[in-house]
């Protein structure tokens, strides 16, 4: 008998720069390995998983912009950027044995199957992990909206945002030794006080749709099964 879980159904939220490890730019396959373990250690503790993962190792739209690039084609590099992190996360789990589908929000059909909701939540009820891929599909956004609007899309009872640092600070810990990290806040304290943890957009959507978040670190191995147990890790954000 598996222990009993706090979640059922959860939505994770990876950036690309999570899939970095110590470089500076694309992937680290150590590092995919781990994630990919602990996601799978979840899974087969009967947990539910969704993943979006960012495209910010390789492209973002807005730094292409800045140097130049015209924002519309800078966006759709963004998300092929994620197309190949979702590949590189379903190659990673599927050697481990796992079950993964890339679902990408831009049809590219050799290869990733199109993001359709109803198929999605299939593959999740059938144990398979479903990589959302492209974001939202649409330029001027970014994958933390995206993370927000597949979570609330196929039901998840959690969105998790994965980072490397252990929750949210009343200003950023790296350059404020005095910062003091929040266990709790509501999402309208996130959004007025201009904690940068997610876009407004993405936090939005899930305090209009009483979706609870944890923002946690991953860098700690084990910590995705510990917010499963209910342990308090990070900070949550809620009603
Ligand atoms: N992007 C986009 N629409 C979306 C999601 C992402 O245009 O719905 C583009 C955007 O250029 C973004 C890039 O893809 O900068 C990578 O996503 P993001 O910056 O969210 O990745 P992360 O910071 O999580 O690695």
């Amino acid at each position: 008998m598996s222990e009993p879980l706090k979640y059922r159904r959860i939505l994770l939220k990876l950036s690309g720069e999570a899939l970095m490890g110590d470089e500076d730019y694309g992937i680290d396959p150590k590092v995919i390995g781990r994630l990919a373990d602990e996601i799978l250690e979840v899974r087969k503790a009967g947990v539910e998983i969704g993943v979006v993962i960012g495209g910010g190792n390789i492209f973002r739209g807005a730094g292409l912009a800045a140097a130049g690039m015209d924002r519309v084609t800078g966006d759709h590099m963004g998300m092929l950027a994620t197309v190949m992190n979702a590949l590189a996360m379903q190659d990673a789990i599927e050697k481990r044995g796992g079950f993964a589908r890339v679902m990408s929000a831009l049809p590219i059909h050799d290869v990733a199957e199109d993001f359709i909701r109803r198929r999605a939540i299939r593959h999740i009820e059938k144990g398979r992990i479903v990589l959302f891929a492209a974001g939202i599909g649409n330029p001027f956004f970014t994958t933390d909206s995206a993370a927000a609007l597949r979570a609330v899309e196929v039901s998840a009872d959690l969105l998790l945002k994965a980072t490397k640092v252990d929750g949210i600070y009343t200003a950023d810990p790296a350059k404020h030794a005095d910062a003091t990290r929040y266990d709790h806040l509501t999402y309208d304290q996130v959004i007025e006080r201009k904690l940068a943890v997610m876009d407004t957009a993405a936090i939005a959507l899930c305090r209009d749709h009483r979706l609870p978040m944890v923002i946690y670190d991953m860098t700690v191995p084990g910590n995705l099964m510990r917010v499963m147990r209910g342990e308090s890790i990070g900070t949550t954000v809620g009603t």
